[in-house]
Parts: structure tokens; sequence; C-alpha cells
């Protein structure tokens, strides 16, 4: 469709998987990195698909990227925040600092590129899609910032659907447990206990981005693809499911 699409997180998992299918939809592709090494190599994939190393928790970083990607692209019509990573939390002591970084990463880094990137969103008409988490909503313990990024997240997409609508329309997936290795094993329980009897792939969350770049009616909403998991009431006892002290 010869779109210009930025994606944070490219080099690998559910940004690589979005990096491909838009690449593959007729589109050109800008992607930042922090790793540097399978990210190069991916790069060499496809001649539309454009590298830029850096960590996104570094506005001047941002700043550069977004340059580079007017550059190579032309233009920017689709901003995909997709880059996080896991975070212990309070359980674990987990510093002001720690927290600020993953903050850093998965909040502020999409408001700055949204910030960066609004003038040519909004002359091309074009989309951003954020990536959460459905830990956005539900919590295992000793996680807190990484449930804070993306709760932010889902709260920063509403702001800016309103902010930049109807120019720009936003929205936000929140994925489950999606497998980014090959290595993983997977038991017959860890897919039992997801309703739609799979763990997700990311082609499942690249799927969705893609679908969501196409609607103009889809705005300021986090759609959750978990398989279902957030849906399953669990008591002790009923159905198989058993609480167990460790
Ligand atoms: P991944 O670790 O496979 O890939 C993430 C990519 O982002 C990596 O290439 C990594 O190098 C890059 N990255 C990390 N920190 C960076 C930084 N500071 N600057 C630049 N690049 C950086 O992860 P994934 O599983 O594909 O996750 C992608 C998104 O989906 C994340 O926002 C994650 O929170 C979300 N998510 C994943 C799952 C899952 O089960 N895999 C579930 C829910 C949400």
């Amino acid at each position: 469709m010869n779109r210009g699409i930025v994606v944070t997180g490219g080099g690998h998992g559910i940004g690589k998987q979005i990096c491909v299918d838009f690449i593959k939809a007729g589109d050109k592709v800008c992607f930042i990195d922090i790793d540097d090494k399978r990210s190069v190599e991916f790069a060499k994939e496809y001649p539309n698909l454009f590298y830029f190393h850096g960590d996104i928790s570094n506005p001047l970083t941002l700043k550069e990227f977004i340059e580079f990607a007017i550059e190579k692209m032309g233009r920017i019509d689709v901003l995909v925040n997709n880059a996080c990573r896991g975070s212990k939390g309070i359980l674990s002591s987990l510093s002001y600092e720690e927290f600020d970084y993953i903050l850093s990463i998965g909040l502020k880094a999409p408001y700055e590129l949204s910030r960066l990137c609004k003038d040519e969103l909004i002359k091309n008409k074009g989309r951003i899609i954020n990536i959460a988490s459905s830990r956005a909503f539900q919590s295992e313990p000793d996680t807190e910032a990484y449930a804070s990024a993306k709760g932010g997240i889902v709260a920063l997409t509403h702001a800016l659907a309103i902010s930049l609508g109807p120019d720009v329309l936003v929205n936000c997936i929140a994925p489950g447990w999606i497998n980014v290795t090959d290595q993983q094993e997977l038991s017959y329980e860890d897919r039992a206990a997801i309703p739609a009897g799979k763990i997700g792939t990311p082609k499942d969350i690249s799927d969705m981005v893609l679908f969501l770049c196409q609607q103009d009616f889809i705005t300021g909403e986090t759609i959750t693809v978990d398989g279902g998991m957030n849906k399953r009431m669990i008591y002790h006892g009923d159905w198989n499911w058993y609480y167990r002290e460790n």
C-alpha cells in the first residue's frame, strides 16, 4: 500500500511479525531496536525495511529515529508502539530508577513518538497502534512497573484518540500469553488453561494491528487478544481448578 510504518521493538517477537506483515502488504517499514545483532540480520531480509539502533527510553534517540524514518520512507502513516520489557516490582524492592526506566520504555516513549509523528500522521490521516497487555487489567504479584506502564498506555490511547481525532485514529491491543520463542516447552495444561485452547502467536497480534489500520470507526479502544484467558472465572474446587500452596 506504500504507507510509511514506524515500529518500536521490531527486531524480535510481535514487533518483528508486525514489520513482516506490513512489508508483505506493500508498505515501507522503519523499526528501532536495542538488540543490534538480530535486528541487523532481520533488516537484510527486505529492501523496504529500515533499521535504527537505539534505546527508546532516550528522547534524543527517538527524535533521531523519526528523522531517520522520514529520510528513508518520505512519510509516516502508522506508528506502532510495540517495545516494552518485563520487570519485577515491589516485592523485589524494585528501585525508583528501575520503575522509571520501564515507564520510559512502555509509556513515555509512546507519548514522545506520538508527538514527534503528530504532523505526519495528521497530514496522512494515519493511525497509532499501541501494544499493551492483559496485565493492564489483571496482575500476578511483584509486577508493579510493567502493569503500570501497560495501564498507562491504555489511558494514553483514549487520550490521544480524543486529541488527534478525526484525523488520526488511535487504538491499543492487549495481548495475553504470546509465544515469541521456538524453544519454549508448552504443556497440555498451559494450553488447556486458555479457553481458545492454544498459546497465542505473534501473527495473532499482527493480524489485529493490520485490521485496526483498515477500520475507520474504531478509535480509543483497547482490544484484548488473549484467547479468552481473562474471561475464565476460577473458584477453588470447581471445574478442576484447585489452589495449591507452594
Ligand atoms: P520481545 O522481547 O520478543 O521483543 C521485544 C523487542 O523490543 C526486542 O527486539 C527488544 O530488543 C526490543 N526492545 C526492548 N527494550 C527496548 C528498548 N528500550 N529500546 C528499543 N528496543 C527495545 O517481546 P514481545 O513478546 O514480542 O513483546 C512485544 C510487546 O508485546 C511488548 O510491549 C510486550 O509488553 C507486549 N506483550 C507481550 C506478551 C507476550 O506474551 N509475549 C504478552 C502481552 C504483551
